[in-house]
């Protein structure tokens, strides 16, 4: 029996030979060399934003919620159908995420659902890219014009997709990536912060040093630097931006086998998705999108964990998405109730996603579209 995993981190090549020349630099620290070429090649593919390579995702959206100034009392709205690190980022603030639905089309937070739930105290709107499938952001600018409110998006998962010929980073004050392994291009751990507002880059160069006006010094603008405002360590390492750097120089590559990847899946489940048995994803008409994830959701969550168990018995290890954060633990410590959202609970009850990484559009996706042919054709015939 074939052992085909829920995600392969994809190896590019020169890894190897770009980490042992960061090493052999003796500059192992953030911004410089690898540093530095990474977050020009992001600018360059992002829109033009000022980059700020982060130790992860996670560390990019907290620094843009400091960047933000997010603070106690303030509201922040984001989809209780993301990761909790979009959350952490605002709770960390003393601030209160106010969860909103998602659209089922895309599963990403519905903009219907946003307007409504603004209050005077809201002060961020903070949408996901979900599967690498862009936000409704034109939607979202509508709101946050509105009420005189910035939109920071997490597209941890989207970089390479666009949407109206605009590449994902480009949009909101902020947008966030992540080179987390399981993602499309990887530095093991690692992340980005793309300012897209000129005015806050001065900011965030203070942020990201440790509070100082380091930068500054490394400019040769000053001789000394100064413990200037609040901030954290948010730097990537030298060596870990070189391995990013070999993967950035794949990026369409990587796209390109993913895609096989997702057009596989697309094939054998469409057929049940026009009789109603299943939804999937709909791709919007303006959007181009990087293949990060394929998802299925099926008309109950039993008909999900007999899927989950015949892939598994098949050594085929496919894998829920998101548990909601809103009907999660510290969601409900924080005053949420399940019923609160019974959309996101119902689908996400009945989402699964596919095993998808750019390996398996060579070695294994035959068997992987074989064996889930025959189960889903087993459920509805
Ligand atoms: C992966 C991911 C994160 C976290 O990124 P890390 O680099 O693992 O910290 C945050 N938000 C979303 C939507 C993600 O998919």
């Amino acid at each position: 029996m074939r052992e085909i995993p829920f995600n392969r981190p994809y190896l590019a090549g020169k890894e190897i030979e770009y980490v042992c020349q960061a090493i052999k630099s003796l500059n192992h620290h953030g911004n410089c060399g690898w540093t530095q070429r990474a977050a020009a090649f992001l600018k360059e593919k992002c829109g033009g934003g000022d980059v700020f390579l982060t130790p992860s995702g996670t560390a990019a959206l907290e620094m843009g919620a400091l960047l933000l100034d997010i603070k106690p009392g303030d509201e922040v709205i984001l989809p209780s159908y993301t990761f909790s690190s979009t959350a952490n980022a605002i709770v960390l603030r003393g601030a209160r995420p106010v969860f909103c639905e998602v659209d089922p089309q895309t599963m990403n937070m519905d903009p219907v659902c946003a307007a409504g739930l603004v209050t005077d105290k809201t002060k961020l709107l903070l949408p996901i890219d979900y599967a690498g499938v862009p936000c409704d952001i034109g939607a979202f600018q509508g709101i946050a014009e509105k009420v005189g409110v910035p939109i920071m998006v997490d597209a941890a998962q989207s970089l390479g997709s666009s949407k109206n010929s605009r590449p994902c980073g480009s949009f909101g004050a902020l947008s966030t990536f992540s080179f987390h392994s399981s993602k499309n291009i990887s530095s093991g751990e690692g992340g980005a912060l793309v300012v897209n507002d000129p005015s806050l880059v001065e900011r965030a160069h203070y942020i990201q040093e440790k509070g100082t006006d380091r930068t500054l010094v490394m400019q040769s603008v000053k001789s000394q630097y100064h413990w200037v405002d609040i901030g954290s360590s948010f730097l990537l390492s030298n060596i870990q931006a070189a391995m990013l750097c070999a993967q950035l120089e794949n990026i369409d590559e990587i796209v390109s086998l993913r895609s096989r990847v997702v057009r596989a899946y697309r094939e054998i489940f469409t057929p049940y998705e026009k009789v109603g048995c299943i939804l999937l994803p709909k791709i919007p008409s303006d959007v181009e999108y990087n293949y990060h994830k394929f998802f299925v959701i099926f008309d109950s969550a039993e008909r999900r964990s007999q899927f989950l168990s015949r892939m598994k018995a098949k050594g085929i290890s496919p894998y829920i998405g998101y548990i909601p954060l809103h009907s999660a633990p510290m969601g409900r410590s924080l005053g949420y109730r399940p019923e609160d959202l019974p959309l996101t609970e119902d689908l996400a009850s009945r989402l699964v996603r596919l095993p998808c990484y750019a390996a398996l559009a060579n070695d294994g996706l035959e068997y992987c579209v074989q064996e889930m042919s025959k189960v889903i054709y087993e459920f509805y015939g």
